[in-house]
């Protein structure tokens, strides 16, 4: 990856926006479990942060993903994990496909105003009983003349409760799983939409999550994206993009874990000597950071081909799986080194432990990431290349 000029002015920006207008509120906002999420976005909008490889048509800066990259990568400087990933549901998770494959009446509707920080959106695919299976979900959208009427319940969602917007995926017919769904555009404000109270997690405190309920939600199916049939395909393109988000936006979130650590490890003394002088303690520190720059290399990579316009999915699955695994081991393994303390509650290691837990979690499981690989790989069972 070669980056210009532009990538590091583009790097800077970030992280200056990161520094006085996330960090030094981050501990209120984790500790109130949201934040003020219009008027965070509203000033990334304005920076063009939020359209970075969109359109120039609907706002966006139109660049190649390699720059959004940068962004991902430095909203990773934040102290803690839910502002960050409020922003990549909204640049990553709930827009790609709309870019992509949406109407330019659609475009102007929902993307524009996205990009612009005047709408928050949100992305509905997972249902209480198909988070993994996302071809076994039960939502509907049935056709009522020139409308849908939706149908059903979408679990732990992202931005829900402030969002303007969801991208939500439904069944539009009784077609086959993979080829009955749809991605349609619903506001937020339409009659029968409702949620649970927010979700009460183990880490990202500060992004608001829920449960969102569709009772006879009706929408005219010209917010239906693309041609009807074709949400499981678009969705399954768009999670690349979040896959990659993810992976980038965890690089910088584990050297922080690591550099507070070794400053932690330098203070503090044990048996006469800092920390660090341990050689089972400098030299775990030294391996995890190589292990850090070899996620750096694999994200840098599936972002390469992506801009090439080639399939990523293998690269960006193996990404999403190395950032799961390493961000569980940079935060237990940092977490260690700084004994009781590492274990109070608003201690950055504890934080980032339990924000980065997710990784492995949400975007689809580190199991489904081996499942794909497996199977571009010819060796998943049924799927067999011998
Ligand atoms: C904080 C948070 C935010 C989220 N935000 C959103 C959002 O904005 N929008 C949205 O749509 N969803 C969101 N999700 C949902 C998330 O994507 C799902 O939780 C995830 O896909 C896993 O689905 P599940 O929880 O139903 O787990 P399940 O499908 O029940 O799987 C449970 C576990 O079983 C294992 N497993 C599953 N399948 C296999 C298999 N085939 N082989 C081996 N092991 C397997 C995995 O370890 C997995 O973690 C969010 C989740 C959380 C926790």
């Amino acid at each position: 990856m070669l980056f210009t000029e532009e990538h590091d002015a583009l790097r800077k920006t970030v992280r200056d926006f990161v520094e006085k207008e996330i960090n030094p509120h981050c501990d209120e906002w984790e500790e109130a479990g949201t934040f003020p999420i219009h008027d965070v976005f509203g000033k990334l909008g304005k920076l063009g942060l939020l359209g970075i490889h969109k359109p120039e048509e609907f706002g966006g800066m139109g660049l190649d993903y390699s720059y959004n990259l940068v962004v991902a990568e430095e909203l990773g400087t934040a102290h803690c994990g839910g502002v960050p990933l409020a922003v990549g549901v909204q640049t990553d998770m709930c827009t790609p496909a709309l870019a992509r494959f949406g109407s330019d009446e659609l475009k102007r509707e929902f993307l524009a105003p996205a990009i612009a920080g005047e709408m928050v959106g949100c992305i509905g695919v997972s249902e209480v009983g198909a988070g993994s299976d996302v071809a076994g979900m039960k939502t509907t959208a049935r056709k009522d003349g020139d409308d849908y009427v939706i149908n059903g319940a979408k679990m732990w969602i992202t931005n829900s409760p402030s969002a303007d917007f969801i991208c939500l995926l439904a069944n539009t017919s009784d077609d086959k799983p993979h080829k009955n769904k749809s991605l349609i555009m619903v506001p937020m404000n339409t009659p029968g939409i409702s949620f649970s109270p927010h979700l009460n997690k183990l880490g990202m405190r500060s992004s608001e999550t829920a449960q969102v309920f569709f009772d006879d939600v009706r929408v005219p199916q010209r917010n239906r994206i693309g041609a009807e049939g074709t949400g499981f395909m678009m969705q399954m393109v768009q999670f690349q993009e979040e896959r990659m988000w993810g992976a980038a936006n965890v690089i910088k979130a584990l050297e922080h874990c690591i550099n507070v650590t070794i400053d932690y490890c330098r203070e503090r003394q044990t048996f006469g000597q800092p920390l660090i002088d341990n050689q089972s303690i400098h030299f775990r520190l030294a391996e995890l950071q190589t292990e850090v720059e070899a996620l750096r290399a694999l994200t840098y990579q599936a972002c390469e081909l992506h801009i090439q316009g080639k399939d990523v999915t293998r690269l960006a699955s193996m990404a999403k799986l190395k950032a799961g695994r390493l961000g569980r081991e940079v935060t237990d393994s940092c977490l260690q080194y700084w004994g009781g303390m590492g274990y109070m509650w608003d201690n950055p290691l504890s934080r980032a432990f339990r924000d980065v837990r997710l990784v492995s979690i949400g975007g689809g499981a580190d199991e489904i990431m081996l499942g794909i690989i497996c199977k571009l790989m010819g060796i998943l069972p049924g799927k067999r290349k011998d």
